[in-house]
């Protein structure tokens, strides 16, 4: 039971606004597949290559989806890829508490006070 009938005219105003024609920069994944690549694991698809790629490497492979900007390597981890990118910034937070070394990766830091310095521990 509509009582009102303004509610029921903007029904009919919405109906007729979606069926104006869609824009065409908008991204239509339903239509005009043959300028997009496309993931051969899903539904998924885009018109840069790259994407494509990087979608089956981070949904579907499992394997490395964070590439290093520096040197375009990939990284299984975006930890992983931190750790490397310290490489060419030179960020060495790891400083040895017995000499003045300084380490981009903890591990590193490790081993060179099991080397060098020989700790009990
Ligand atoms: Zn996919
Ligand atoms: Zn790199
Ligand atoms: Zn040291």
């Amino acid at each position: 039971m509509f009582t009102n009938s303004s509610s029921s005219k903007s029904d009919i105003l919405e109906y007729s606004r979606v069926e104006k024609p869609l824009n065409n920069d908008v991204e239509d994944c339903h239509k005009s597949s043959s300028r997009f690549f496309t993931c051969s694991y899903c539904d998924y698809s885009s018109t840069a290559k790259a994407n494509v790629k990087r979608h089956v490497m981070f949904k579907h492979t499992g394997e490395k989806h964070a590439q290093c900007s520096f040197c375009e390597r990939w990284f299984t981890t975006n930890e992983q890829l931190k750790l490397h990118i310290r490489v060419h910034t030179g960020d060495k937070p790891y400083q040895c508490s017995y000499c003045p070394s300084k380490y981009s990766q903890s591990c590193h830091l490790t081993a060179h006070i099991l080397k060098k310095h020989k700790l009990p521990n």
